[in-house]
């Protein structure tokens, strides 16, 4: 995993997609030799060793180049394949102890397929010559630390940052600062918002979908349809949302980067206000191992959500298609990320978050909340990076009919905890559960309503939909 210890690459590294030229081959065949065995290379053709405090993020099983997901297991391995040790949290750990933390912050590109599996050390090595070689050679040896930073910046940054992406550590705020949907303007005027979930159907039949949104739609700001949760194929989440919008509702269209590519994105989202359609939650999504046989791809590596949000930020405010492309009406969107709070240190958590808002994300949906005392924590790390004014905070709910539903969540479902006073109160209520999951809730939100920097709750009902009205109803929290 480190440049110490040799690591252990998760996938055979990669190859190019054209017949190099032998000098080429050989460059490239040397640069995996050496850096194979010391970070695990898969010869992604855009090195970020810089940026990672030169732990290889390739090594990561989710493909994420931009931080951790939110399923680290509470040892600290990856959910996807538990015999090894996340490796973003081993970047996040040496980037602190060695002061790098806030290189972290960069938006970083995906994989430019056209260059996988070829060498980059001549790039390095072009790059170099650019800047001077002795000035290179001289900054190796020099003690200025900000000379050092800008010699290798203007080496590095230019290669891992391509004219197509150009990413920053900076926070963008939308160009146009209207609400351009009803959560975006509920959340803007300071109202303490409900949104929900309603269940994707198993099949084509729209009818229980259609009674779904109709019960709830009238005690919600918004409802979020998931793109295949745990990685089940289920109708589509834009199906979804424009049967919502021809209800009168207001979709959050989730979309994950497991299934979608860079571009079917932008295809899909630029068509998106046509249908009515402004809300996206921009989401990784459950690998593949968690979900049904036979198991697809777990090896997503196209983009990650970070960079999907960051892409759409920029067409939304550029007008721009990621290979550049202008268009002369560009989507409006409300930006949206998930966020796991409990997932990791709360110090650790807050970048990956603070990447996402300075990537676009203007709400986050958290994973489920159990513990609402230790939102303390994270809400803490995130005044102290000053986001708390830039993005809108709904805390993830859910009424838990029993003790299985709990103790699903609780081993299956990657970032979840159910905390054992909840599990033995469920196990203990009998028959009774279901109330007593409902009390269990209203004390939740309860605990939120009176925290500082959270904005609404957002309840996912695991298919008990007929629950949302009481909740809204007894926390007082009707429209
Ligand atoms: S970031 Fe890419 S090129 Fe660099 S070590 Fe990892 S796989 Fe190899």
């Amino acid at each position: 995993m480190s440049g110490i210890k040799p690591a252990r690459r998760w996938q055979p590294a990669f190859y190019p997609f054209k017949r190099e030229k032998f000098s080429r081959r050989v460059l490239a065949k040397t640069e995996l030799i050496i850096k194979g065995p010391l970070f695990g290379c898969r010869m992604c053709g855009n090195c970020l060793l810089q940026e990672t405090a030169f732990i290889c993020p390739m090594e990561c099983p989710k493909g994420m180049r931009n931080g951790p997901c939110g399923g680290i297991t509470p040892e600290k391995n990856c959910y996807v394949d538990e015999t090894r040790k996340c490796v973003w949290y081993a970047i996040y750990k040496r980037s602190l102890k060695t002061g790098r933390q806030e290189m972290l912050l960069e938006v970083l590109p995906p994989l430019d397929w056209y260059k996988t599996g070829t060498e980059t050390w001549g790039d390095v090595v072009r790059q170099i010559r650019k800047v001077g070689t002795g000035m290179f050679i001289g900054s190796l040896f020099s003690n200025d630390k900000v000379k050092k930073t800008e010699v290798w910046d203007s080496v590095f940054r230019t290669i891992r940052q391509p004219d197509w992406w150009q990413g920053d550590s900076e926070y963008h705020p939308p160009v146009n600062s209207e609400p351009v949907s009803r959560l975006a303007k509920e959340l803007k005027e300071g109202k303490f918002v409900v949104a929900t979930e309603v269940t994707p159907p198993l099949g084509a039949s729209t009818g229980k979908l259609k009674r779904d949104i109709e019960s709830v739609m009238p005690f919600v700001t918004s409802i979020n349809f998931t793109d295949s949760s745990s990685a089940r194929p289920k109708m589509s989440s834009i199906a979804c949302s424009k049967i919502a919008v021809d209800l009168g509702a207001e979709p959050v269209l989730q979309i994950t980067s497991r299934d979608t590519t860079r571009s079917g994105l932008q295809g899909d989202v630029v068509g998106l206000n046509a249908m009515g359609i402004y809300n996206v939650l921009c989401i990784t999504g459950d690998n593949p191992v968690i979900g049904p046989t036979p198991t697809s791809s777990m090896n997503f590596v196209d983009i990650d959500s970070v960079q999907m949000l960051w892409i759409l930020r920029r067409m939304r405010d550029e007008g721009t298609y990621l290979d550049g492309r202008k268009m002369k009406e560009p989507p409006k969107l409300f930006l949206g990320a998930a966020t796991s709070p409990f997932a990791s240190d709360p110090v650790l958590q807050a970048i990956k978050d603070t990447k996402k808002v300075n990537a676009g994300a203007q709400f986050f949906q958290t994973n489920l909340i159990f513990e609402p005392d230790r939102l303390d924590q994270w809400l803490e790390q995130l005044y102290k990076r000053n986001i708390l004014d830039k993005v809108h905070i709904l805390i993830g709910i859910a009424p838990l009919k029993g003790y299985k539903v709990a103790e699903y969540l609780h081993t299956k479902v990657p970032g979840v905890t159910v905390p054992e006073k909840i599990l033995s109160r469920l196990m203990n209520a009998g028959e009774s559960a279901p109330e007593e999951g409902v009390q269990i809730t209203l004390e939740i939100i309860d605990a939120i309503k009176r925290k500082q920097g959270i904005n609404g709750i957002h309840i996912m009902t695991l298919g008990w939909e007929a629950i949302v009205e009481r909740i809204v109803k007894e926390s007082g929290l009707s429209k």
